[in-house]
């Protein structure tokens, strides 16, 4: 095993007060998850409902599950009932169904909208104008078993460290567009979900309250 105890407290120490670690623990088996536990840390972030589903029988029921992959609609009846948050929301019709869950469940599911800024063409989330149009459009405001927690995105898989903090910034300086516009009064919305293992102290520096590393944690997945 990956000194997993190890890697935790290194991130941990590189993050200064307010940014939250959503450690990533997809592909990886539930000892590695319980030495993180062990450690104190809860909140984890899975990417496939079955997988997730297991670890979370066979895990302690404190653990705050995130939900970071794309999530099929038909998918989101078996997280419903207690998944803490879902971090890759990209469409009204995703939303709807959450709301919908969510409320069967007598619950409230926290969630970010995630935005496509990264150049790779094959990833996920809203372009700047389609989330604007989502928010615009209003019907979000009558889903009362979802609650709107912030922005999440990725950056391009690149070296360049310019093309990462820029693309970071970009996100960063929408969240204040879309907190201004459409959040003034909701002290709920504060979350800016970005950076991962090969860029999470870039994101630090660009404003992230909330990063999703795994691999310099539990190292290299096995598929
Ligand atoms: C897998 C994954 C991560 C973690 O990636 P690492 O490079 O292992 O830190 C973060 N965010 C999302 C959306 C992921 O799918």
């Amino acid at each position: 095993m990956y000194d997993v105890k190890q890697n935790l407290r290194e991130v941990k120490s590189r993050l200064p007060e307010g940014v939250r670690l959503v450690a990533i623990s997809k592909y990886h088996p539930a000892e590695y998850i319980m030495a993180a536990y062990e450690k104190g840390h809860r909140i984890f972030g899975e990417s496939h409902e079955q997988e997730l589903r297991q670890k979370v029988e066979n895990l302690p029921n404190d653990i705050e599950w995130h939900f970071i992959g794309h999530l099929q609609t038909n998918k989101v009846k078996y997280i419903a009932p207690y998944i803490s948050m879902i971090e890759a929301v990209d469409s009204l019709k995703l939303l709807k169904e959450i709301n919908k869950q969510a409320a069967r469940n007598n619950r409230v599911i926290k969630v970010l909208l995630e935005l496509h800024i990264a150049e790779e063409e094959t990833k996920y989330g809203l372009m700047l104008d389609a989330c604007r149009q989502l928010l615009d459009d209003g019907e979000w405001r009558a889903l009362e078993n979802v609650q709107i927690c912030g922005l999440m995105m990725m950056a391009s898989y690149v070296e360049d460290v310019e093309q990462i903090r820029s693309e970071m910034m970009l996100a960063a300086n929408f969240f204040d567009e879309v907190k201004q516009k459409y959040f003034p009064d909701d002290p709920m919305f504060c979350e800016r979900s970005w950076g991962m293992s090969h860029d999470y102290q870039i994101a630090v520096e660009c404003r992230s309250t909330m990063v999703r590393v795994g691999t310099v944690i539990f190292g290299p997945r096995i598929y």
